[in-house]
C-alpha cells in the first residue's frame, strides 16, 4: 500500500516536540555572535580602519580601497575562525528572496597545495553570472553581466559555513537590478531632504535615518501533510480545500497559548535570531490557526531589510528541524485570514523621532510639518504606494475583503486629527512673548499619546504614535518596495515644501510663519487622504472613488503606477531610479505575476485530473453499483426511488462537478498557451488576470464541493481541518 493521508496524518500527530537547543545562560552572551559587528571588528581591525567603516555605517562615507583591503584582511580572519570555509556576495534579486554564490576561501596553486585567499577586491566587487535573473530588458543576453558591490552600512554575517557579505546588484551600466540599491539611494535622499527642513527647527549637522520596524505573519504546518499538498510544495497556497467546521470563528487563538511544539520552533528561531544580531522582541499566535507573528526592534530601514531577509531563510531552516514547514504567502488559506508585513515606518535622528509629538510648541508645529508632508506624499502617490506592494499573491489580501482594502488612507486618530482641523482654522498668530515663542492657537498634542489606544485595524497607513504603520505590506515581501517608494515620495515632498517656505521667507514672512502658513496649505491640499471610519465598508469604497483615491485592485494594472509621469518625474527629481530603471522593473513585476499565475493554473490542472477527479469517479462507481443492486432488491419503482433518490442525486452531483471541472481545466490550459505566445508582458499579465484567475476560483469551487461529497477514506489530500489544527 503507498503512503496515504491517513499515514501522514498520524506521522503528524505522533511528531514530539524537538526540544530547543538551550541557549547561553544571557542573551547578550551571544547575541551578535555570528556578525562582524563593532565587538569583532575591535578584535580584527585596527582603530583607524575601524574609524573609517563606523563613518561609511552611519553617514554613507565611501570606503577607499585601502580600507577596504584592511577589512577583508580582518573579516576574513574572524570567518576562520569561526569555522567559515566560504564566502558569498549576499544579494536580493526582483524575484524575491536573497540570492548567493558560495565561494571557497582555498586558492588551491602549485603542486596540491592551496591557501585561503580573500582580498580587498573581493570584498568590494564580484561578477555573478547574472543572466538568469530577470532584468527587464536592462541587459541583453550576451551582455549579461551584473555586478554586486559591497554595502559596508550592513554588517557582513556568517550563515552555516559561509561568510555573507551583503551586496547591492547592478547592471554592467549602473542601474539598479535589485532592491537594495535604490534603497539605498531613497535613505540618503531622504535624510537630505529631511536635514535640510530641520534646518528651520534649529537642528543641524545631524544625520537623519528612516527606520523600520516589521512585524512578520506566517503559518507553520506539519512537514507529512505539507508533503502530501502539490498545491503548496509549488505554490505556497492551497488551491483548493473546504473550509472546516471550525476555523478562527471563535477568535481562540488570538494571543492564546503558544502551542508546545510551536514554542519550542519559536525559541530556536530566537535562538538563531540573535546569534545574527537581529533583535526580535515579540512573539504571539495570529488570529488565524496556525498561524503567527514574529517582530523585532526597530532599526534603520536598511539594516531592518537585510535582518527580515535573514530572517525569512532561518525560519525555513529552523521549522524544517522541528518537522514544520513555514508558509510566506500572503494567503495560504482560503476563509480565514493572510499573512502581512506590516512596516513600521518613521523618520529622525540618532536621538529624535520626528513622528513624534513634541513637549514645546516649536516640537509640536515640526511633528505637524513632518506629518502634513508625509500625507501629501502619500496622497499624491497613493496609487504608486499600492503597486510597491502589489502581488500576485498579496493581492488575495489587498481589496479581498480582507485586512487592508486597496485603497491607501491614513488614520490619524481623533487627537492629531484635531490639532490638524485646528491648525486649518486659525490665522491670527498671537505672539506670547519670549524669543520665538508663537502661539500656534492649537491645543498641546498631548504626550501620553504614544500610548493612545486609539486604534483603527482596517487603515492601510496609520499613524500609531510615533510612526506610521503601513500594514498593505505581503508577508512575503521584501519590505524595501515599499520603504524605497516611502521614502523617495517623501523626500520630493519635503523638497517642494522647502522650496514653499523658502518663498514664504523671501516674501517677508518669520520662518515660524512661513512654516506655520505652508504646513496648513499642505495638510488642506491632502486632507482626503484621511480617513479614520471602517475600510472594509462599502460606503468607504464610493466616498474614496470620489475623492479621487485610487481604487483600482487588478495587480497588473496597478504596476501601471510605476511609469505614470508623476512616479517618473519624482524618481528622476530626488535621483532614486531614472525612467528606463523604473520601466525595466515594471516589465519584471508583469512578468512575476504572469508566472506566478500560471503556475498555480498547471498546478490545480494536475490536480484536477491526476488527484482529485480520478478519486471522485471511483467513489462515484461504488455508488453507481450500490445503486444497481438496489435496483435488485427494490424492484418496485416508488420503492426504490423512496431509497435510492439520495445516492442517484449524488451520482449526479458527481457527475456534473467532474464534467465541469474536467472541461474548465482543460480550457484553462489552452488559455494559458495562448496567452504565453503573446508578446507584451503587460498585456499578458493583464490577461492572466482577467481570464485565468476566474478559471481558478471556478474550478476550486467545483472540486471544493467534491471534497464535501466524496468518502472521507479515500480523499488524498490532507484536509484544512489538518492543515490548521494539528501542531
Ligand atoms: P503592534 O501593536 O502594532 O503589534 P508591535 O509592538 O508588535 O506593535 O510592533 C511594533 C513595531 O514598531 C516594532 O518593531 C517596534 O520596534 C516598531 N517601532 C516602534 N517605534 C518605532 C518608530 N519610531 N519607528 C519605526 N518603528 C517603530
Ligand atoms: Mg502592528
Amino acid at each position: 500500500m503507498s503512503y496515504t493521508r491517513f499515514d501522514a496524518v498520524e506521522e503528524a500527530f505522533a511528531r514530539p516536540p524537538v526540544k530547543a537547543v538551550p541557549p547561553a545562560p544571557a542573551t547578550s552572551d551571544y547575541f551578535g555572535c555570528y556578525v562582524f559587528n563593532r565587538k569583532t571588528m575591535r578584535k580584527y581591525l585596527s582603530s583607524d580602519t575601524r574609524q573609517k567603516v563606523y563613518e561609511s555605517i552611519e553617514q554613507g562615507v565611501t570606503l577607499n580601497r585601502d580600507v577596504a583591503e584592511q577589512v577583508a584582511a580582518g573579516m576574513k580572519r574572524w570567518a576562520m575562525d569561526m569555522g567559515a570555509t566560504h564566502y558569498t556576495h549576499w544579494f536580493q534579486p526582483l524575484t524575491g528572496g536573497t540570492a548567493e554564490k558560495h565561494d571557497s576561501f582555498a586558492e588551491p596553486y602549485g603542486k596540491g597545495e592551496s591557501l585561503e585567499e580573500f582580498t580587498g577586491k573581493l570584498l568590494c566587487q564580484q561578477e555573478p553570472d547574472a543572466s538568469s535573473f530577470p532584468s527587464g530588458g536592462l541587459r541583453n543576453t550576451f551582455e549579461a553581466r551584473g555586478y554586486t558591490a559591497w554595502d559596508p552600512s550592513s554588517p557582513a554575517f556568517i550563515m552555516g559555513d559561509t561568510l555573507c557579505i551583503p551586496t547591492v546588484f547592478i547592471s554592467y551600466t549602473g542601474e539598479a537590478l535589485d532592491y537594495k540599491a535604490p534603497l539605498l539611494k531613497s535613505e540618503a535622499a531622504i535624510a537630505k531632504a529631511t536635514s535640510e527642513v530641520l534646518k528651520y527647527f534649529g537642528i543641524e549637522n545631524e544625520f537623519v535615518y528612516s527606520f523600520l520596524g516589521w512585524e512578520q505573519e506566517y503559518f507553520l504546518v506539519d512537514a507529512s501533510l505539507y508533503a502530501m499538498r502539490p498545491d503548496i510544495i509549488m505554490a505556497e497556497r492551497t488551491l483548493v480545500g473546504h473550509n472546516s467546521a471550525r476555523n478562527q470563528q471563535l477568535e481562540d487563538h488570538y494571543f492564546g497559548c503558544i502551542p508546545g511544539r510551536v514554542l519550542e520552533f519559536m525559541k530556536d528561531l530566537e535562538f538563531e535570531c540573535y546569534k545574527l544580531g537581529i533583535p526580535i522582541k515579540t512573539r504571539h499566535n495570529e488570529v488565524a490557526p496556525n498561524q503567527f507573528e514574529i517582530a523585532p526592534v526597530y532599526e534603520q530601514a536598511n539594516l531592518a531589510i537585510d535582518h527580515n531577509l535573514e530572517l525569512m531563510a532561518v525560519m525555513k531552516t529552523v521549522a524544517e528541524k522541528h518537522g514544520f514547514k513555514v508558509l510566506l504567502h500572503e494567503k495560504p488559506f482560503a476563509g480565514i485570514n493572510g499573512s502581512g508585513k506590516h512596516c513600521n515606518w518613521s523618520i529622525g535622528t540618532a536621538d529624535i523621532g520626528l513622528l513624534s509629538p513634541g513637549k514645546t510648541e516649536m516640537e509640536n508645529l515640526r511633528f505637524l510639518t513632518f506629518t502634513a508632508n508625509i500625507l501629501k506624499a502619500v496622497y499624491d502617490n497613493n496609487a504608486l504606494l499600492k503597486a510597491s506592494v502589489m502581488t500576485a499573491s498579496n493581492s488575495h489580501r489587498l481589496g479581498a475583503n480582507e485586512a487592508p482594502p486597496a485603497i491607501i488612507s491614513s488614520f490619524l486618530g481623533t487627537q492629531v486629527s484635531s490639532a490638524f482641523e485646528e491648525l486649518l482654522n486659525t490665522n491670527d498668530m498671537v505672539r506670547i512673548g519670549g524669543k520665538s515663542s508663537y502661539s500656534l492657537g492649537i491645543p498641546q498634542v498631548p504626550e501620553l499619546l504614544i500610548d493612545n489606544t486609539d486604534r483603527n485595524r482596517t487603515s492601510p497607513f496609520a499613524f500609531t504614535g510615533n510612526r506610521f504603520e503601513f500594514r498593505a505590506v505581503g508577508s512575503s515581501a521584501n519590505c524595501s518596495s515599499a520603504v524605497t517608494v516611502l521614502n523617495t515620495i517623501v523626500a520630493n515632498q519635503l523638497m517642494r515644501f522647502k522650496d514653499a517656505v523658502d518663498s514664504r521667507i523671501a516674501d517677508g514672512a518669520s520662518v515660524v510663519q512661513a512654516l506655520l502658513d505652508e504646513t496648513r496649505e499642505t495638510y488642506r491640499a491632502c486632507r482626503d487622504i484621511c480617513f479614520d471610519g471602517n475600510g472594509y465598508s462599502d460606503e468607504w469604497k464610493e466616498e474614496a472613488k470620489r475623492r479621487g483615491l485610487d481604487c483600482e485592485t487588478s495587480a497588473p494594472l496597478c504596476y501601471d503606477a510605476f511609469l505614470s509621469e508623476n512616479t517618473v518625474r519624482t524618481y528622476e527629481a530626488v535621483g532614486v531610479m531614472n525612467e528606463v530603471e523604473l520601466k525595466a522593473r515594471t516589465e519584471i513585476n508583469w512578468e512575476i505575476y504572469s508566472k506566478k499565475i500560471e503556475i498555480e493554473a498547471r498546478v490545480l490542472a494536475d490536480l484536477t485530473a491526476n488527484h482529485i477527479l480520478p478519486v471522485s469517479t471511483r467513489y462515484q462507481s461504488i455508488l453507481l453499483d450500490n445503486v444497481s443492486k438496489m435496483k435488485e432488491i427494490f424492484t418496485e419503482e416508488k420503492e426504490f426511488q423512496q431509497v435510492a433518490a439520495g445516492e442517484i442525486q449524488i451520482i449526479k452531483d458527481i457527475a456534473m462537478h467532474t464534467s465541469e471541472a474536467r472541461a474548465q481545466a482543460v480550457a484553462m490550459e489552452e488559455e494559458c498557451d495562448r496567452i504565453n505566445a503573446l508578446d507584451c508582458e503587460r498585456e499578458k499579465a493583464v490577461q492572466f488576470h482577467d481570464i485565468v484567475v476566474p478559471y481558478l476560483e471556478s474550478i476550486r469551487e467545483h472540486l471544493d464541493a467534491l471534497e464535501m461529497i466524496v468518502d472521507d477514506d479515500m480523499w488524498p489530500l490532507p484536509k484544512y481541518r489538518e492543515l490548521l489544527f494539528i501542531r
